[in-house]
């Protein structure tokens, strides 16, 4: 892994914040999980502006300009050409900007032929439009899902509505038509790629109960795409198999991604 604290690349076993920091010491940071495909970064321009986003929605004002830290990141990007595909974690706090890269893991390719389970988990991040580094709720849902062998929770709030996953977007797929909820979510840079390819979307909330009975549903992430869901809660989702529109959009995804 490559390491940059503040401009410095430092080596992974020595680098260090202290621990007074509000960053240790309360997660005050937000941060940004960005990827490379062919060596070229994807959306750049769009991830850091959301970092700046949650850092506002947080209330901070960081030391590091926007100008400074997009050229600080294609400086370390620079410095990492080994990897084709690379991982790169983005870490803003006040004082600091920590940017770390190292070789993507990707997912088996069996998730996105057979797609994967989901469970659902009780409710919703708070200050859903930042990506902030004191989330321990998608941490705990996240673990939750994983200890009933599933690969993502989806977050429900109060009101049974869907909101999101607990890394991820939500859509679903009723009669050839797309939907997305865009009611206190992150709003995710994938899921962003996803409608201006689909071309149209619906925004209207759905209640997990009617979720569960969705011709499709899939879900999206910087690291993996997009994610067919094909069981949710023991249930599966249409006939069990990614469907036609999922099948579609992973298709114009990775022609768009993978384009030279
Ligand atoms: N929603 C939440 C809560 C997330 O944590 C993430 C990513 O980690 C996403 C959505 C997906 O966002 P993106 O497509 O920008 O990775």
């Amino acid at each position: 892994m490559i390491i940059s604290i503040n401009g410095k690349i430092t080596d992974e076993k020595k680098a260090c914040i202290p621990i007074v920091s509000e960053a240790f010491l309360f997660g005050y940071a937000v941060f940004e999980t960005i990827r490379t495909y062919n060596k070229k970064v994807f959306r750049l321009d769009d991830h850091l502006a959301r970092l700046y986003l949650s850092a506002d929605v947080i209330g901070f004002r960081p030391k590091w300009s926007f100008k400074r830290t997009y050229e600080e990141v294609v400086k370390v990007l620079e410095q990492s050409k080994r990897w084709n595909e690379a991982k790169v974690r983005v870490i803003l706090s006040k004082n600091r900007l920590i940017i770390m890269v190292e070789k993507i893991q990707e997912k088996p390719q069996d998730m996105y032929r057979k797609g994967v389970k989901c469970v659902s988990f009780q409710g919703k991040r708070n200050l859903p439009h930042a990506k902030k580094l004191a989330d321990s709720f998608s941490y705990v849902a996240k673990n939750y899902a994983e200890s009933c062998g599933a690969y993502e929770a989806i977050l429900v709030d109060q009101k049974t509505y869907v909101r999101e996953g607990a890394y991820s977007n939500i859509f679903w797929i009723n009669g050839g038509e797309l939907y997305s909820t865009n009611k206190e979510i992150l709003f995710g840079i994938t899921r962003e790629t996803i409608i201006e390819l689909a071309g149209k979307c619906n925004f209207e909330g759905i209640k997990f109960s009617s979720l569960l009975h969705a011709d499709e549903v899939f879900i999206t992430q910087t690291t993996s795409g997009i994610l067919p869901v094909t069981e949710i809660n023991g249930q599966k989702i249409g006939d069990g198999k990614p469907g036609p529109v999922t099948r579609d959009l992973m298709k114009k995804f990775d022609a768009l991604v993978w384009e030279k």
